[in-house]
């Protein structure tokens, strides 16, 4: 079922056999009607991940991409809205003519193909993978996946026995008298099996470690080896769950099942993720919505930064709507993340002008970004009236982009993914980056108006990165840390290589604690 950490065990024994020097790529397929991930609401389903060729995807992507330390392509999310899309398409051209057009063969094909084209893909950009994990979302049973199911068993059935290999991940519930119960877990494995898959390992997901006794049990009921039956219980950090994987032997048995002699071992994950931290930090991040997954990377790049840095972030998330309850001078650092309309705005504006005034360290990510030009053209050219185009009215400081007006689809229709940015000498950016040229992933469809741009210059604001006439980050000379981007830096970071703006803004937190 869903939110049980699919996206977690999956990226894990990608890491586990990335460890053993296995080429590993991923795709994730989502049952949904959606296209892609671009028109759902965060508040509903997490956050929106956004890959270097600009899909806007599911945040299991961003599991792989950080587990993986790999880029991924949109071909790699499959939805039952782009499976059938493009067998309608195929209808209408006449390439099935004269056939009737059904759910088997026709879909099951669609959907066979693609998983073989993100597979034969490999790592893009890099080459091919020895391994290529298939995530399938939804739960066991339901209508959405059946037609992913099926297409799974048909593959199975084609290929070498060695080939493949079938994960079933399951709940193993506590009952009121803390004891670990098997019964939804041979339920399900019945239902997997009524659909003529078989698993060839178990991974039971609690709070709770499951035991020897637990394991025979399930194990004796759902006819496979005992050592077929994982352990996988909840962890502090999601990053230690591939060491904890190892302990029960995965690796083991993935790879005699699927005929893989290890070419190297490389525990240079392990001692990352054992690191003790030395230090602390408190952020806070000014929101729309409480919710931590929809700000999934922001909170795993804070993370990341950290651990480099031996420094543990300790994140609180405020609503941008009811900020005030918590003063934010009592933090080292503040973040502005990204967001879309109106709600919260002046509460992000008020903690953008408070920390450029504290001079408390602030990073602003695309909207973070729009609103630090706006606060300051407010409260520091004294532009009263001065807005966001997205905003309402008043004087557009943000401004849509040009190739954005008249666009009426929502659908994948932002200026999404790579784009290269020119950083100006002597500058923060500069100094973080340690380069004149980087590339960063973007979503949005306003940008720094530059009918405004010389007089926010004149005043102050230093745009430190551009691409072509665009503005892509600002700075404030004369403060401790404030850098805010129109890119995402956070969809880039990863626990081996974090993101520079993320690592600066940590750093500038630490002094921060230090000064205060
Ligand atoms: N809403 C803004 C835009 O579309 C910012 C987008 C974002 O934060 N991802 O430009």
């Amino acid at each position: 079922m869903s939110g049980l950490g699919k996206g977690i065990t999956a990226a894990s024994i990608g890491r586990i056999l990335k460890n053993r020097g296995f080429a590993v790529t991923a795709v994730k397929i989502d049952p949904y009607l959606n296209i892609d991930a671009g028109t759902m609401n965060p508040g509903q389903h997490g956050e929106v991940f956004v890959l270097s060729d600009g899909g806007e995807v599911d945040l299991d992507l961003g599991n792989y991409e950080r587990f993986l330390d790999i880029d991924l392509s949109s071909r790699h999310n499959i939805t039952t809205g782009k499976i059938y899309r493009s067998v309608i398409e195929k209808e209408r051209r006449g390439d099935y003519l004269g056939e009737t057009v059904q759910i088997i063969p026709h879909i099951t094909d669609e959907i066979r193909s693609c998983i073989r084209s993100a597979a034969e893909e490999g790592i893009p950009g890099e080459g091919p993978a020895d391994v290529c994990l298939v995530e399938v979302g939804g739960t066991v049973g339901d209508i959405e996946s059946m037609p992913f199911l099926e297409a799974v068993r048909q593959m199975r059935g084609d290929l070498p026995h060695t080939d493949t290999v079938l994960l079933h991940v399951t709940l193993i519930p506590e009952d009121t008298m803390g004891d670990l119960k098997t019964k939804p877990t041979q339920h399900s494995v019945k239902a997997l099996r009524e659909l003529g898959l078989l698993a060839d390992l178990i991974v039971g997901r609690g709070e709770r470690p499951i035991g020897p006794h637990t394991k025979r049990k399930i194990s004796a009921f759902c006819d496979l080896p005992v050592q077929g039956v994982v352990s996988a219980a909840t962890v502090p950090d999601i990053y230690q769950v591939p060491m904890e994987m190892e302990k029960e032997g995965v690796a083991e048995v993935l790879s005699s099942h699927l005929g893989l002699a290890p070419v190297k071992t490389n525990n240079e994950w392990y001692s990352l993720v054992s690191r003790e931290y030395t230090s602390r930090v408190h952020v806070a991040v000014v929101t729309k919505y409480g919710i931590e997954d929809v700000y999934l990377s922001i909170k795993e790049a804070l993370k990341h930064a950290g651990r480099a840095l031996s420094t543990e972030v300790k994140i609180t998330w405020l609503d941008a709507e009811r900020h005030e309850e918590h003063p934010l001078g009592e933090f080292d650092g503040v973040l502005i993340p990204g967001g879309f309309g109106k709600r919260g705005l002046e509460g992000k504006i008020e903690a953008i002008r408070f920390a450029r005034t504290q001079k408390i360290p602030l990073l602003g990510l695309c909207l973070g970004f729009q609103l630090s030009v706006v606060e300051y053209a407010r409260n520091v050219l004294g532009w009263e009236d001065a807005t966001s185009a997205e905003i309402g009215e008043g004087k557009h400081v943000i401004a849509i982009l040009p190739e954005q007006e008249g666009v009426t689809d929502l659908g994948g229709t932002m200026r999404l993914g790579n784009y290269p940015v020119t950083l100006k000498q002597g500058s923060l950016a500069m100094k973080i980056y340690g380069q004149k040229e980087i590339i960063e992933r973007h979503r949005h469809r306003y940008e720094v108006n530059p009918v405004f741009l010389p007089e926010l210059e004149k005043g102050g604001l230093v745009f430190s990165g551009i691409w072509k006439n665009r503005m892509e980050i600002c700075e404030i000379p004369d403060h401790p840390f404030f850098l805010a981007t129109q890119f995402h830096p956070e969809f880039r970071s990863r626990p081996t290589r974090p993101a520079p703006a993320f690592l600066g803004f940590v750093e500038a937190c630490s002094s921060q604690r230090c000064r205060g």
